[in-house]
């Protein structure tokens, strides 16, 4: 018999488009691609037919409960198991799974942050079914993908304003393609790749550091006098037992429908990376909140610990999330796909000044949507880009782009675009773009890439942002397109409008080293913001500017910004509370005493040799001298913690914690690192970063 391949369970676990084609009546299935396609609301007959098939579908894989699946604001998942199970005459038990079921679910709201927008009378929550993204089985549930909105109809979730981030960038995409006398084209969507790093460690070596349990990060820890030999070892082969991890994470993902395609080590020691296939942004988004969860839930049963913390280690390269975005057509043509002379592809050009245009209005608002407390450690460090928005364009578009903005006739360059001949390899075409790795905004050949996202984080907001404001740059310049009747006409106006832009907003494009310190003042004299520190960007998500533009947009109300950045504060304030708690607690309860314990050792050993000898006077006075600073620094980071009280509100609180404590950890921390140098290996309480690094061979 033929041994069975791991694609032949390729989508088992997903209620796909093609299984409901398969198991739906013709006219539901149509139904339901006109709700998803938004053309049409979905009626209860069709709903009640699909839940039933999903039902039907999910038991025959012996499933028993279904769960509204939703992304509350925190970002993580959330899931509520229902089962299918009512009684029937008799005393049977019958399933039951109605269409009401399937649409709508009632939660209590109240154990989700809601940043004040709901009252505790009305604590109702409400999940209704997202029929763009299907439903999928996770260990033995059938979950329904679903958005979470409050008894009055504010979004109390990530979802909600995601879908509506891309209707507004559909329709007004859309509108420009048609313009273009495309007119055949009804939608254009926002495709998105994510790829998604993170770090692998022994579990039982995890579990004996409270901090990376508690808080996803090492609170301290000296970095191996080897570190550097280290990293370029682990640059090598993936060891057999993260092999075996990977494979099982595959697997998984493909049964729910999920290409995922590489895989690699990344550039620090026990630090990985995976990609899936890029996908409509809303199927994306909720892709790679799966596949955190498959990465965790799987590493767990390799007796290895997923770390997707942003910066788990101090002078280690931290993780990202890539956002790879493009526009694409329902007829499958890619707006931001350059072709092979995009000097003379006028729509090109323009989509791509829509975007530069959106990027350098609101640097700010994707400074902060990439962000949280934990990627501040990561940016502007090692091998991250800095805080600050900028746009890399590859020096060929570059050039092109300058052309346009100086007003030349022929944007044709000299760059040389003909293919490689590489040995025997017929064609090796040759990208527009060259890579720059060090831009937090670059152009790849036909997407953009934003590689400031935190790896922790949902990619929701990043995206609702990204296309929020690229739909409000594409709403202005369709408003002056639209006068326009003939398509010369449009095209040389197109030009204008791109030169205009360029005038206006050519201070983003950045090509260079965006790791240098020479960058860091350059864009200080061309007036971008540097944003050092998140939670000083999350004023951006309220600023007036911001509110108009989504509320322009039908994205957010001023409401639910509010409501969203009060939840960020809070989530600042709980995050930097834990750390500095775990902190103390450790240094109290395991560091002191570790280095108490050796300096006994010492003085009981000089003391047994009767005699003054300088090698352990001189230990022994570095021990004191380190204990002391120890003490004194641990007492300011106790006090300072204590103070927040004195603060009104979260917003408040957190900028205090951000000046006042955060810094103060970084002090104590620089004392444990010095005493880890001074305690001998067999002492010292906790797994060191080497014994971290080298646990997963
Ligand atoms: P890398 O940047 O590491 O070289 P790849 O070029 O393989 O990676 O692509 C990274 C991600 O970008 C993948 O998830 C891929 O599917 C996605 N991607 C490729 N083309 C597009 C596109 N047109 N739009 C959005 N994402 C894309
Ligand atoms: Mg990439």
């Amino acid at each position: 018999m033929k041994e069975k391949h791991p694609f032949d369970d390729f989508g088992i676990n997903l209620f796909s488009e093609n299984i409901m084609k398969e198991r739906l009546p013709h006219p539901i299935y149509e139904k339901w691609k006109h709700a998803a396609r938004k053309d049409d609301a979905l009626d209860r007959p069709t709903a009640d037919a699909i839940a039933h098939a999903m039902k039907t579908w999910a038991m025959e894989k012996g499933v028993t409960h279904f769960t509204h699946w939703f992304q509350p604001m925190t970002g993580s998942t959330a899931e509520k198991h229902d089962s299918f199970v009512e009684p029937g005459d008799h005393q049977q038990a019958i399933s039951r799974f109605s269409g009401k079921s399937l649409i709508k679910g009632e939660g209590d709201a109240s154990s989700f942050p809601t940043g004040g927008l709901r009252a505790t009378f009305e604590a109702r929550g409400y999940t209704y079914w997202d029929c763009t993204s299907p439903a999928f089985i996770r260990e033995n549930v059938l979950c329904i993908p679903t958005i979470f909105v409050s008894y009055n109809g504010e979004t109390l979730d990530k979802k909600a304003p995601l879908l509506k981030s891309i209707e507004a960038i559909d329709t007004q995409a859309t509108r420009i393609v048609n313009l273009f006398k495309d007119k055949d084209i009804k939608r254009v969507l926002p495709m998105v790749g994510l790829e998604q790093e993170y770090f692998l460690v022994d579990k039982s070596l995890y579990a004996k550091r409270k901090d990376l349990m508690h808080t996803g990060r090492t609170l301290f820890g000296s970095m191996p006098p080897k570190g550097q030999v280290l990293k370029s070892h682990y640059f090598g082969s993936i060891p057999s037992r993260v092999s075996a991890f990977m494979k099982e994470v595959n697997e998984e993902l493909w049964k729910l429908g999920i290409y995922a395609k590489t895989e690699h080590n990344e550039a620090a020691p026990c630090q990985f990376e995976i990609a899936p296939l890029f996908a409509e942004t809303n199927i994306a988004v909720d892709q790679n909140q799966i596949i955190m969860d498959v990465l965790k839930k799987t590493a767990d049963k390799h007796q290895l610990a997923c770390l997707l913390h942003e910066k788990p280690f101090d002078h280690v390269n931290g993780s990202g999330k890539h956002n790879n975005w493009s526009l694409v057509t329902d007829d499958g043509q890619n707006l931001l796909e350059p072709g092979d002379r995009p000097h003379e592809n006028i729509r090109f050009l323009l989509f791509v000044c829509a975007v530069i245009q959106a990027v350098d209005t609101y640097p700010e608002l994707l400074r902060m949507a990439a962000s949280c407390y934990g990627n501040d450690y990561r940016l502007g460090g090692h091998e991250a880009p800095p805080a600050i928005i900028s746009i890399c364009m590859g020096s060929h578009l570059e050039e092109i782009l300058m052309k346009l903005e100086k007003g030349n006739e022929s944007l044709e360059t000299n760059v040389d675009t003909t293919p490689f001949n590489i040995a025997n390899l017929a064609y090796v075409p040759k990208d527009t773009s060259d890579r720059n790795r060090t831009s937090p905004f670059a152009f790849t050949g036909n997407k953009f890439e934003f590689r400031m996202v935190g790896s922790s984080r949902s990619a929701a907001t990043t995206n609702v942002i990204l296309n929020t404001i690229v739909a409000d740059s594409l709403k202005s310049i369709g408003d002056e397109l639209q006068n326009y009747k003939y398509i010369d006409d449009i095209r040389k106006k197109a030009l204008a409008i791109c030169q205009d832009i360029l005038c206006r907003h050519k201070r983003i494009l950045f090509s260079k080293d965006g790791y240098s310190q020479d960058w860091i003042k350059e864009a200080s004299l061309r007036g971008l913001p540097n944003i050092e520190c998140y939670v000083d960007s999350i004023s951006a998500l309220t600023s007036d500017k911001a509110v108009a533009m989504f509320e322009r947009n039908h994205v957010y109300s001023k409401n639910e910004l509010e409501a969203r950045s009060e939840i960020l504060y809070e989530e600042f304030v709980k995050e930097v509370k834990v750390e500095a708690s775990v902190l103390l607690d450790m240094s109290k309860k395991i560091l002191l005493p570790c280095l108490v314990k050796e300096l006994k050792f010492y003085t009981d050993a000089a003391h047994s040799l009767g005699v003054e000898n300088a090698y352990y006077q001189k230990k022994i006075k570095r021990m004191v001298n380190l204990l002391n600073s120890f003490d004194e620094k641990y007492h300011i980071l106790k006090h300072a913690l204590i103070d927040r009280r004195k603060c009104h509100n979260n917003e408040e609180k957190s900028k205090y914690l951000n000046a006042e404590v955060v810094g103060k950890m970084k002090d104590l921390r620089c004392i444990i690192d010095a005493i880890e140098e001074q305690v001998s290996a067999d002492s010292y309480p906790v797994p060191t970063y080497e014994d971290l690094f080298t646990s997963i061979q």
